[in-house]
């Protein structure tokens, strides 16, 4: 998967959710959706480490397939914000990648 196909398939899906719903301030509403994509994430990996709203640890492997699918729905949420500011994201993946790789190569 090329994150820059993904991109361009969100632009598409975004086409049709906003042709259901209008939103008056798209922008923000997407860093309110990564914000609550976000949450949900963060509730799981709470759950999995400390304690589940049930009590107990969730075990990982019953909840990686939820996982998998927060971090799906942020990324997708992302994508989004990337297509309404016109960014090409996997260019900045790779540019930021070289620089941390750079960076961390000189860490002793
Ligand atoms: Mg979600």
């Amino acid at each position: 998967m090329e994150i820059k196909q993904t991109q361009n398939e969100v632009k598409q899906l975004m086409k049709v959710v906003n042709g259901k719903h209008r939103f008056p301030y798209p922008n923000i509403m997407s860093v309110l959706k990564a914000y609550e994509e976000m949450g949900e994430l963060t509730q799981l990996i709470i759950e999995s480490t400390v304690k589940s709203r049930k009590g107990g640890k969730l075990k990982i492997d019953d909840i990686k397939g939820e996982i998998g699918d927060e971090l799906a729905d942020l990324f997708i949420v992302i994508l989004g914000l990337a297509n309404d500011y016109d960014i090409q994201l996997e260019e900045h993946i790779r540019k930021k990648m070289k620089k941390h790789l750079e960076r961390w190569t000189k860490v002793e």
